[in-house]
This record gives structure tokens, C-alpha cells and sequence, in this order.
């Protein structure tokens, strides 16, 4: 190690990482090691297994990915060749996989050592003349990671360390067999490092046959939502949603909005809809090519597209440093889905609001994310100058969810298509059975609706006072 490190902070340097990496980090602006960096880093350095519970946000890529650079950097590879990496990273999304490998490439840009990303829905030639080369950290989706174990054109013989990033998410997508078939490959002495938001009895039977005498670091409470998100809803009848999103993003002058739908024929009438109202939108979901969903996703970072439309598939794995604003056009079927949305926002310690629109018959599944994250979410009245059009969207072909199979289904199609072309995985959370769809009344009482117009989506909404704007119910918040 040199004597270079003045500018890195010494918080990141008494964790031990080489100079280099310290480097890269203060290039990035880091000064303190977040909650999951702190436990995670030492650990993995330690070079034992890991059980990690770190939601999106928390800084956990860095988690993993900064003593990973460490020990590749420090150990010699046995026997170089190309094509044959030392670290695999699996993760579900090919989203996620060009971040995660973006964040390799800026903590070891000071390294000799090669990374490389692989996905499904893009031509494969690129990536057999990328494995002509070497590579010493490969960033993978399960599917087209079997795809070329099947072809022979990537030998992961030499993998030292393995990482499953947002495992959770793989079960949910049923990559489990392909997981399956990627670990029987492995050399049988390798690191073993697993993340996940959420703790299934399923990915405890992963864990439990996959990591040797882990240890677990745990840097947010298991299935509640990130604390600094300010979470609140709208009463807002399905047909409705549309102008109200369109009325809200103009009232607030929101810059930066993720917006979240349910099927992804849904995200493209309400990009369509917000740009016929003079709102820049772009839409990314798994029938999107691979290229327009980056450039969708770039217009969205650099601020030349306002709001980006997505489904949770689509949108699992974005990084998107401080982003203000994510609404649930409709809210999830599978209540953990919501922790991972407004995962999106508050990220890195910085604030972020959610907000939720929510119709009556959603209410099932609002009992259901508020049941998970043990708290109630603020209802907040519709403000005053919001007056749905004469003629409400009713032509609407969006639909409030209709039972947790029928979106997840959808969702899982999209992603079949788009990316790995593997079937969903029956028997998952989103088992048939386990919510009825229902219009019932949910757990918390809704703030009054005026002009809610339930009965009669078309009429008018009277004025309200101007207090009524954005005021949370006294003690609708439930802690
Ligand atoms: P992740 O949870 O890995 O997706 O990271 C979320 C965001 O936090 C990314 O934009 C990182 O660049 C950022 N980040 C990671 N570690 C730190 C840190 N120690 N200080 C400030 N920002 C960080």
C-alpha cells in the first residue's frame, strides 16, 4: 500500500481496503461508510460467507463490491485464461447488472482488474468476443449466464467468489433451477455472499444450502419501509388517476418522478397521456428493447425526461442518486413490492416522498403493505384545484389489480419476453389464495373524499379551502 490516501476518508480507510479502491472512493465523493459498508466490508474481507438484509438504497453494491475489488486485487489469479472469471455476481435484472458492473468499473478504475456484463434480450456475439478476454468479474443474469455455460463459451471453474444480489427478486422471477444449475457448476471452495430485502422461508433454504457458517449483517428492519420516505396516498377513483397524476406533477412542479403501474401496457398509455399534456414521460418495461430502455433511463437522469413510467420488474435495480418524487399509480399486489418501490426514493440517507393512488378496490392490498411496513400511510386529500375532466378516463382500460397471480403473471410475462425467456416459478409468494380481491374498507380509515365522486366518477369535484392542500389527517399515521 502507498501513502496515497490522503484524500480518502479515514473512516473507509480503517476498514482496510487497498489504496487504490480508497482512491476511487473519494473520487466518488464518499466520506462515511454506510450502516450496510460498515458491517458488510470487514466481514467479507474476513473472507467467510454472508447472509446480508440491505434493501436497495442502502449503499449495499459498494457492500459487496469494495472487498471483492480488495481481495481480487490482493490475490493472484490461479490460472488466468480468458473467459474464466474470478467473482460472480448474479443478480435478476439487466438493469441491475449494468449498474452493478458500473459500480465496479468506478471502484476499480485504479485496478488492473476487467469486469464484465451479461444479459438476456441483446445480440450474444458481443458478449462470446468480450469472452475472449479476460475477465475477472462478471456481472450476470441467471438466464444468459446459462445460455453460454450451455455453449461453452464462459467457464466459471475459477469463480473464488460468488454473490447473489437481490436474491429475493431472483426466487420472485423463479430463477431458482437456473441458480440451481450455475451453483453446480461452481468450484466447490468459493466466497459466498447473499443479499436480499426480504427474508422468505425460500431464500432461508437457499441461504441454508448455500452459505458455510455465515454471518448475517442486518442494516434495516426486515420488511419496513425505509424511515426517511415520506409516504402518504390519494383517494383517487382508477379513472381518474390519469389527469390527477398529469394535475399533481404540474401543481408541484415535480422535476424528477418515478411513476409505478401496474402492467406495462398501463406505463405506456400514462407516458402517453402525460406528454399529450405537455409533460416529458418515457415509458420502460421487459417489451421495451434494451435500448430504449437505457435511453429512457438516461433522459430520466439527466433531466431531459420528467417522469419515467415503469413496472416493478422494469424498474427494480435503477439508481437514480436522491430521487424526490415515486408515485404507485396503482399499488402493488405483493406487498413487499412496495418496500421496493419507495426503495427508489430517501436513497442514501437523502429524503423522498411516496405517494399512492389509491381506488377502492386497491384497499385489500393497501390493509396488506400497511400490515407489512407496521404502519398506516397518511391519507391526504385530493387538492382543491384538482377537477377530473367531464369526461373522466373511463375508456380506461387500466383497471385497479385484479388478485396478486393476475399482476404478477403479467409482470413475469413481460420479463420472459424481454429478458431471459424462463418461465415464472409457481408457488411463490403471490400464490393463488392468499387475498381475495376485495373493495372492502382497509384497516385505516380514509381521510373524507370531497368530490371523490365514487358513485358518479364523472362528476364535478367542488372547490375545497385552500387548507385542505396536502394536510395529513391528525392521527392517521399509525406510530
Ligand atoms: P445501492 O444501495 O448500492 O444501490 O446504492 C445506493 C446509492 O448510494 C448509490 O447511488 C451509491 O452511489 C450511493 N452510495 C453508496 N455508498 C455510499 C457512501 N458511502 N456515501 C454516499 N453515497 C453512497
Amino acid at each position: 500500500m502507498t501513502t496515497e490516501t490522503t484524500s480518502a476518508s479515514p473512516a473507509f480507510v480503517e476498514l482496510g481496503l487497498a489504496e487504490p479502491i480508497l482512491r476511487a472512493i473519494a473520487d466518488a465523493g464518499y466520506t462515511t461508510p454506510t450502516p450496510i459498508q460498515a458491517q458488510a466490508i470487514p466481514q467479507v474481507l474476513a473472507g467467510g460467507d454472508l447472509l446480508a438484509a440491505a434493501q436497495t438504497g442502502t449503499g449495499k453494491t459498494a457492500g459487496f463490491t469494495l472487498p471483492i475489488l480488495h481481495h481480487l486485487t490482493s490475490r493472484a489469479a490461479q490460472a488466468p485464461k480468458p473467459g474464466r472469471p474470478r467473482c460472480l455476481i448474479l443478480v435478476p435484472t439487466r438493469e441491475l447488472a449494468a449498474q452493478v458492473e458500473e459500480s465496479v468499473k468506478t471502484y476499480g478504475k485504479y485496478l488492473s482488474l476487467t469486469s464484465m456484463v451479461m444479459f438476456g434480450g441483446v445480440n450474444i456475439n458481443p458478449q462470446f468476443k468480450a469472452l475472449k478476454s479476460r475477465v475477472d468479474i462478471l456481472v450476470a443474469t441467471p438466464g444468459r449466464l446459462l445460455d453460454h455455460l450451455g455453449q461453452k463459451t464462459v467457464d466459471l471453474s475459477g469463480v473464488e467468489i460468488l454473490v447473489l444480489d437481490e436474491a429475493d427478486r431472483m426466487l420472485d422471477m423463479g430463477f431458482i433451477r437456473d441458480i440451481k444449475k450455475v451453483l453446480a457448476v461452481l468450484p466447490r471452495q468459493r466466497q459466498n455472499l447473499l443479499f436480499s430485502a426480504t427474508f422468505s422461508d425460500e431464500i432461508r433454504t437457499l441461504a441454508n444450502g448455500l452459505l458455510h457458517n455465515p454471518k448475517s449483517v442486518e442494516v434495516a428492519r426486515r420488511n419496513t419501509t425505509v424511515e426517511v420516505v415520506e409516504q402518504s396516498m390519494h383517494r383517487v377513483p382508477q379513472a381518474h388517476k390519469r389527469d390527477l397524476l398529469a394535475h399533481l406533477i404540474k401543481h408541484h412542479d415535480w422535476q424528477q418522478v418515478l411513476v409505478f403501474t401496474r402492467t406495462k401496457h398501463g406505463a405506456n398509455k400514462l407516458a402517453e397521456k402525460l406528454i399529450k399534456d405537455g409533460i416529458t414521460a418515457a415509458a420502460i418495461h421487459g417489451n421495451k428493447s434494451q435500448s430504449a430502455r437505457t435511453k429512457a433511463l438516461a433522459s430520466f437522469k439527466d433531466g431531459s425526461v420528467r417522469v419515467l413510467v415503469a413496472t416493478d420488474i422494469a424498474a427494480r435495480g435503477i439508481d437514480i442518486d436522491q430521487l424526490p418524487q415515486v408515485v404507485n399509480f396503482e399499488l402493488p399486489n405483493v406487498p413487499e413490492d412496495y418496500v421496493h418501490r419507495i426503495g427508489r426514493t430517501g436513497r442514501a440517507g437523502a429524503t423522498g416522498s411516496a405517494l399512492s393512488l389509491v381506488d377502492d378496490e386497491e384497499l385489500s392490498y393497501l390493509r396488506d403493505i400497511e400490515k407489512l411496513i407496521k404502519r398506516s400511510i397518511v391519507r391526504v386529500e385530493i387538492e382543491p384545484g384538482f377537477v377530473p375532466p367531464a369526461k373522466a378516463d373511463l375508456m380506461s382500460d387500466e383497471r385497479p389489480p385484479q388478485g396478486r397471480g393476475g399482476q404478477r403473471q403479467g409482470q413475469n410475462a413481460g420479463q420472459r419476453q424481454g429478458q431471459n425467456s424462463r418461465p415464472p416459478q409457481s408457488g411463490n409468494r403471490n400464490a393463488p389464495g392468499r387475498a381475495p380481491q376485495g373493495a372492502k374498507p382497509g384497516a385505516a380509515k380514509p381521510a373524507a373524499q370531497p368530490g371523490r365522486a365514487a358513485q358518479s366518477p364523472n362528476a364535478p369535484r367542488k372547490p375545497r379551502p385552500q387548507a385542505a392542500l396536502f394536510s395529513a389527517k391528525p392521527g392517521s399515521r399509525g406510530h
